[in-house]
């Protein structure tokens, strides 16, 4: 199937599960049946468990990850995919892994996509003269190179757009003033803002940027142009001017813009990493934890998704230094090119398609390395219970949330039949810094990013060892 098109179905069916998220302090275990040796089973991982997140916590360990995490930040900075920078700061990661011993690190080339953005900026021209800060949205085209001047029609929403006749819209830019309700309910006007625009004949689209606070900041993302309408720049700007232009309006006021800017597109290559922890009963299982390790261009992709990519490879890592074999393999992978559309994840599913029935476990910490909380989990009721019963070992960070969307890249492989989870951590503010110049070093919270690299690493670790499967559904090998 066409790829954007999956992006589309995909991304729209990821925001009506987002929307259904319900958080529960404890599963509701009565709908469980577990036998008392999976019980005893379980609990028999107390010690092992305090020792791993001991030794990270505790021994220096997570300390000593942090300080080479942040010198990472600081030299490579955002690791927009198709770059140069991405790739090296992709060997940075290997040569890590081989400095602490582990040799079986490997990686897999990934066509990804290269956006370059340029010059952009954006002057309100009436009613009167005033400077709109921008960010333009990953994909997007530029204008010519005198700009683009014409009148806005602001509207709320897409039925307002709808409503509209194409004789309102024609020529002219249309602005998303939507207000941020979710991330998955807002974010459709991001990805999809600019195709319905073109339809009904606009020349270019701004959108409010998705987030539910706002100091003036602009925030990026990606769009998706369908392939029937005609490509026009998309970009987003801040609440404050998106408000701003909307009361003009209001109020009866012609308002006219001048967007400039200017992008280039093109296809590279970059590589999903792969490290892993041999099983030593059943090497051929493996249990995964992951996060993307390539950004947008702004900021320094230290929340999205340096945390989640960091405390991944250190789960590999801490047991090869704890000298753990679990029974399965302990898989960490460091996704390439999330961000324009989950590029790596999809390249590693055609990949590994025959391999899934051997996939026990699938994780992926993508939405923040705040105060940990537990993990929101995907899958059979049977496989939650199990889950369930494994969290009660790491109390508090007990919680189990239900969701069939896990993540973001792992979620591919989730729809196939495979159980998985994301990290559940104390996300709230996790929106106003992303996909921004603020994502940076600042929003992370050391003794947070160590507590979930602890857990995620002793939480995996027990996964991988169980003498039982995690019991999947029914499996969809298409
Ligand atoms: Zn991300």
């Amino acid at each position: 199937m066409d790829s954007k098109l999956t992006m589309l179905l995909f991304f729209s069916s990821v925001i009506n599960i987002i929307n259904t998220r319900v958080i529960i302090t404890r599963y509701d275990e009565s709908v469980c049946n577990l036998d008392s040796q999976t019980v005893k089973d379980i609990a028999s991982y107390k010690n092992v468990t305090q020792r791993i997140m001991d030794e990270i916590r505790n021994k220096g360990l997570g300390q000593r990850t942090f300080e080479q995490f942040s010198a990472f930040l600081d030299k490579f900075g955002a690791r927009p995919s198709g770059t140069k920078n991405l790739e090296n700061a992709i060997d940075h990661m290997i040569n890590l892994t081989r400095e602490n011993g582990i040799t079986d690190v490997t990686t897999e080339e990934v066509d990804a996509p290269h956006w370059v953005r340029g010059h952009e900026a954006i002057s309100m021209i009436l009613p009167r003269q005033k400077n709109i800060a921008v960010i333009g949205l990953g994909t997007s085209v530029g204008t010519p190179i005198e700009g683009i001047t014409a009148e806005a029609v602001i509207v709320s929403s897409f039925q307002e757009l709808d409503q509209k006749l194409d004789s309102d819209i024609k020529g002219k830019i249309v602005v998303y003033d939507v207000p941020f309700i979710s991330y998955g309910d807002t974010v459709q006007y991001r990805s999809q803002g600019a195709s319905k625009a073109a339809k009904k004949g606009a020349v270019a689209s701004l959108v409010r940027s998705i987030t539910p606070f706002s100091m003036y900041s602009p925030h990026t993302g990606a769009q998706y142009y369908d392939g029937n309408v005609s490509k026009i720049p998309a970009a987003a700007i801040t609440h404050e001017d998106a408000d701003l232009l909307h009361r003009l309006q209001d109020q009866g006021e012609k308002i006219f813009l001048k967007i400039e800017m200017s992008s280039s597109f093109d296809t590279t290559k970059s590589r999903n990493t792969i490290i892993d922890v041999k099983g030593k009963d059943n090497p051929e299982k493996v249990v995964i934890v992951s996060g993307h390790i390539d950004s947008w261009d702004v900021g320094q992709g230290a929340m999205d998704d340096g945390g989640g990519m960091i405390i991944s490879w250190l789960a590999p890592v801490a047991l090869h230094h704890l000298n753990l074999k679990p029974r399965r393999t302990l898989r960490a992978i460091l996704w390439t090119a999330e961000e324009p559309g989950l590029v790596g994840a999809q390249a590693y599913l055609k990949k590994h398609m025959s391999e899934l029935k051997n996939i026990d476990f699938i994780m992926e910490s993508d939405e923040g390395t705040f105060k940990p909380r537990g993990l929101s989990v995907a899958g059979s009721t049977e496989a939650r219970c199990l889950i369930a019963e494994i969290l009660k070992l790491f109390s508090p960070i007990d919680k189990l949330e239900e969701t069939d969307y896990p993540g973001s890249d792992i979620t591919l492989i989730v729809d196939k039949g495979v159980p998985g989870a994301s990290l559940l951590n104390d996300n709230e503010r996790y929106y106003w810094f992303h996909h921004s110049e603020a994502d940076t070093l600042n929003v992370l919270n050391m003794t947070d990013v160590i507590d979930c690299a602890a857990f995620w690493a002793a939480v995996s670790y027990v996964i991988a060892d169980m003498p039982t499967d995690i019991p999947r559904v029914s499996p969809i090998y298409t």
